[in-house]
């Protein structure tokens, strides 16, 4: 086994992310190391990357970051029972406490103490990583690897997605980042009637539209009540999925949604914005936060969803060696790109 390994590490607080040799993860009892073959680069990175507030308050100095992959399992600590060396993993990056009330209840997706693998703990740009055992996620031999390098993102949008029933309802999904369309993927295959997607960029409105979301809409141009006229919807969108993290994409979804419209809000806007409470009090809507994924429903619907045929590979815009990482997130940080995945050769 090797001692040292290449990572990427947030070595400087100044924006950037640096190729460096690192000590290899040591397992305790409990732990799996995974050997990474692909790693994929979320907007979460990209913050990182940028050193904006968010960052320079959440991660340290010295950390190694990245937190979307797929891997081997190289190494197994004394006490783990469910792996073995050799095995392809994914797995869960929200590691949580097991001594909160709703971890003990069986939902640790509302554990209040979640670390972040890749943001407060060593991450996956890195030829190994380190997780407990109970967040590794086994991928059955009919899913690429490249596919699985992206079930994190994947995971928000279907957590988002499915949190309410979406047969025969009308569907609003504002922003067509990769995670905006694959949550409009998931809601037209969950059985939704109409399914509409909007962003600003054309970039992202173009990879919606070629990955099949049946209504693309660009909102600075497009009225979402003439829209509604055009697709053949009277009342309003029953369900919303937030996805932007912009104020003006939550204004125009409150104002389009229908009186007991129900909205999932994934997009991590900033604090403090003003929306119109009248709207959501007299209209008597449901507002639900989503964070991360259901510890482990989601996992299993999202490899159920591909075994079922959702095709999310055209979502991965970008495949580059991982010495190519800066491209990678030039390509990110510009806005022109899907999902960039990065090969650890
Ligand atoms: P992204 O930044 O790639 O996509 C957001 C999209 O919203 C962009 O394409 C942008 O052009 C578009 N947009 C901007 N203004 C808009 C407007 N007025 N109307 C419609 N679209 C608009 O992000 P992503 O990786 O797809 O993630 C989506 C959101 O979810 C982000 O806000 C991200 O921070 C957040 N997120 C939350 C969680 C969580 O657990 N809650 C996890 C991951 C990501
Ligand atoms: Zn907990």
């Amino acid at each position: 086994m090797k001692k040292t390994m290449k990572a990427l590490v947030k070595s400087q607080a100044a924006p950037g992310l640096w190729m460096e040799t690192v000590a290899v993860p040591e397992p305790g009892p409990g732990d799996v190391l995974i050997g990474v073959r692909k790693s994929a680069i979320c907007g979460t990175d990209v913050h990182i990357w940028n050193w904006d507030k968010w960052a320079q308050e959440t991660v340290p100095v010295g950390l190694v970051t990245g937190h979307e992959f797929c891997g081997e399992i190289a190494a197994t600590g004394t006490a783990v029972t469910r792996f073995t060396k050799g095995q392809r993993v994914s797995g869960e990056g929200h590691i949580t406490c097991h001594k909160c009330r709703n971890c003990r209840a069986g939902r640790a997706h509302l554990c209040r103490n979640t670390m972040g693998v890749g943001v407060q703990r060593p991450g996956s740009f890195a030829e190994y990583v380190c997780l407990p055992q109970e967040n590794v996620v086994p991928i059955p031999a009919d899913i690429p690897d490249e596919i699985a390098a992206i079930f994190d993102p994947f995971g928000n949008a279907v957590h988002t997605a499915l949190s309410f029933d979406l047969v025969g309802e009308d569907v609003l999904v504002t922003g067509a980042g990769p995670i905006g369309i694959m949550g409009a993927l998931v809601a037209q295959r969950a059985g939704a009637r109409k399914v509409v997607i909007t962003d600003i960029n054309r970039y992202r409105l173009d990879l919606a539209a070629r990955m099949g979301v049946r209504h693309v809409v660009d909102a600075a141009q497009e009225d979402l009540g003439a829209v509604m006229q055009r697709i053949g919807m009277n009342e309003g969108f029953d369900i919303g999925l937030e996805m932007s993290g912009a104020p003006p994409a939550m204004r125009d979804m409150i104002r389009s949604m229908n009186n007991g419209g129900k909205i999932a809000l994934l997009g991590i806007a900033p604090r403090g914005f003003d929306i119109d409470w009248h709207e959501v009090i007299f209209k008597m809507l449901t507002i639900k936060g989503i964070y991360g994924r259901e510890m482990f429903e989601t996992w299993y619907k999202m490899i159920a969803l591909v075994q079922g045929g959702l095709d999310l590979s055209d979502l991965i815009t970008h495949r580059l060696p991982v010495a190519d990482f800066a491209n990678g997130f030039a390509a990110m940080r510009a806005g022109h790109a899907g999902k960039v995945v990065l090969d650890w050769g």
